[in-house]
């Protein structure tokens, strides 16, 4: 959204934005619940966040993409606050917390609640502001990028309210699809979420970054079930109230397994949490979930309520009274470190084509901070649009019908009926099992073949017949053939590899190697099914 704003202020005439749901409504964007880092508060700087960020990303991150993240970044979080979003104030500031990496309280939020939504919110309106200039559709699935003698002219798209095929024509496109979350049993964000725009630049021959180092939250909601609740919320209520990680026989466990006595505390870093919830449940402590329990219960009310009031409410309207009930968490599939390879005006290696947001991988290194993923889409996107504008006004290859016709071709055409959503259940768990936070090469290599053995029941076409509007089968169906794209990505990246490092963590080589402070690059050769290491 920020992206099409931009490129209309810097003089774009027709920008079109899609997006396979409601327009901002779609992504992770609108579920984020918590805070947004930038240096907006006295004393700070952009280069102390980049000291951080570089710190947190352990020696992978792009330095002027980092860069950008965060001096950029806290003009676009002073912009919303011009926009109205409503960041919280303490005295004549912006109420600020210091969430883990960070040297200072430097996050804003708008209440625990309602951060992305709001961000969201103030993205539609200055989108509505913008008027004619900016036409928006929803439900427009991309499903391939056109490209003409290697520069990308614009992209093929299933309409899914009515099931059937579109083609855009377009002098620059911007890749804003956000993670790949999906891919995984366990993970925070929406079904949207599929890696589309990993597959699709890399589809059309762009390199794709780091595509090993998926971030997992170590605490994500597991039980009992919650309605309207970002998964990931118990995070804040640690690094607030600490809160006592036990497992199922009601005992501390991270000191077992590395980590230094919490006693109450919230000290244990997310990568060290993750690794001991994993081991105590594989040990058979457990909770009955197969996760470990969360206990505030030694946290009095008056104090739950002053830091969380509106969450307590919440809570309580799902049944969970934190005086009294423990919940259970588990590592979640969360956010993606890595991505598709961009300079840092956000070009990838295909004239025409540029990336922001999550899709673009790089700036944050083997490990995101917290806060730092909404601040990158605002940063990135800004900078994207500008420059979209700008290429858009240059001399541009005429769009050629003729180099949209296979992907289309694949929207037209139909295959017996199969069950895809058991195919992406089977993906999804596979995932979990053996690419998740702990990984060895035994482990991935059976990913892999099993891998091979989904694609090839997969098949070339799309089940049913085209033309039907919502047809979620065939929608699963485009879907999983990205997924398989973007997982074979993650697998080759993670078998090459061979340290342990931020979110990459091989177990059997523990070690962080510093032969391996390098990026891994990857890309689809012209007319292959298999990526390669670029
Ligand atoms: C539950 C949750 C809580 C989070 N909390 C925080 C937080 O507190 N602070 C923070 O900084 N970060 C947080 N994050 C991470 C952050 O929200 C995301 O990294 C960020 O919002 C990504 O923004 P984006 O614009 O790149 O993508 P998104 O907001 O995810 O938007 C991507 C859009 O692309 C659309 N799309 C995808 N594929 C296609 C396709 N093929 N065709 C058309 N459209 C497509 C989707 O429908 C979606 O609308 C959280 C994430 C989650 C899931």
């Amino acid at each position: 959204m920020l992206a099409a704003i931009e490129a209309t202020r810097h003089g774009a005439g027709s920008v079109l934005l899609l997006d396979r749901s409601l327009i901002g409504r779609g992504g992770a964007t609108v579920m984020a619940q918590m805070t947004v880092a930038a240096a907006v508060g006295p004393g700070d700087h952009w280069q102390y966040h980049l000291a951080d960020t570089l710190a947190a990303g352990r020696g992978l991150c792009d330095p002027e993409l980092a860069a950008l993240l965060c001096r950029v970044g806290a003009e676009c979080i002073l912009e919303m606050d011009d926009w109205k979003v409503g960041w919280a104030r303490q005295g004549n500031g912006f109420a600020q917390v210091q969430a883990p990496g960070h040297d200072r309280a430097r996050c804003v939020y708008v209440d625990f609640l309602s951060t992305g939504p709001a961000v969201s919110r103030t993205l539609r309106t200055q989108l509505q502001r913008q008027g004619e200039g900016i036409r928006r559709l929803g439900e427009i699935l991309v499903t391939d990028l056109v490209v003409q003698n290697g520069t990308v002219t614009g992209a093929v798209a299933l309409n899914v309210a009515t099931g059937q095929p579109i083609t855009i024509a377009a002098p620059a496109t911007i890749i804003a699809t956000g993670g790949l979350t999906r891919l995984y049993a366990r993970n925070s964000a929406s079904a949207n979420m599929s890696g589309d725009g990993y597959a699709l630049a890399a589809r059309a021959g762009a390199r794709l970054i780091d595509m090993e180092f998926v971030q997992f939250f170590p605490i994500g909601h597991l039980a009992p079930r919650l309605i309207g609740m970002d998964p990931i919320m118990w995070d804040p209520f640690r690094y607030k109230l600490g809160g006592r990680l036990l497992n199922g026989a009601m005992q501390e466990f991270v000191e077992r397994w590395g980590g230094d006595a919490e006693d109450g505390t919230y000290s244990t870093t997310r990568d060290l949490a993750t690794y001991a919830i994993t081991k105590e449940v594989e040990a058979g402590r457990g909770s009955p979930n197969g996760g470990a329990w969360l206990s505030f219960t030694h946290v009095p009310e008056a104090t739950l309520r002053a830091a969380f009031g509106p969450v307590i409410d919440r809570l309580a309207a799902n049944g969970i009274d934190l005086t009294r009930d423990c919940i259970e968490v588990s590592p979640i599939a969360h956010y993606h470190m890595g991505g598709i390879r961009v300079d840092p005006r956000m070009r990838t290696d295909l004239p025409g084509l540029l990336a922001a947001g999550e899709a673009v991988g790089g700036a944050n290194g083997a490990n995101r901070l917290s806060g730092n993923a909404i601040t990158e889409a605002l940063a990135f996107g800004r900078i994207a649009g500008a420059e979209a504008a700008r290429i858009a006004a240059l001399p541009a290859p005429a769009f050629n019908p003729a180099a949209a016709a296979p992907a289309l071709a694949l929207l037209s055409s139909t295959a017996s009926m199969r069950n895809i959503a058991a195919l992406v259940a089977r993906l999804q768990h596979l995932m979990a099992q053996h690419v998740g936070p702990f990984r060895t090469a035994a482990g991935l290599n059976q990913a892999s073949t099993a891998l091979a053995a989904l694609a090839a029941e997969l098949g070339t076409a799309p089940p049913g017949t085209p033309g039907i509007p919502h047809d979620l089968n065939r929608q699963d169906w485009l879907d999983l053939r990205q997924m398989l794209l973007v997982a074979e990505a993650v697998i080759i990246g993670a078998i090459a590899r061979t340290e342990s490092r931020g979110a990459h963590q091989r177990e059997d080589f523990p070690a962080l190697s510093p032969a391996w402070e390098r990026n891994l690059l990857l890309r689809l050769p012209a007319g292959a099914t298999h990526l390669e290491l670029a």
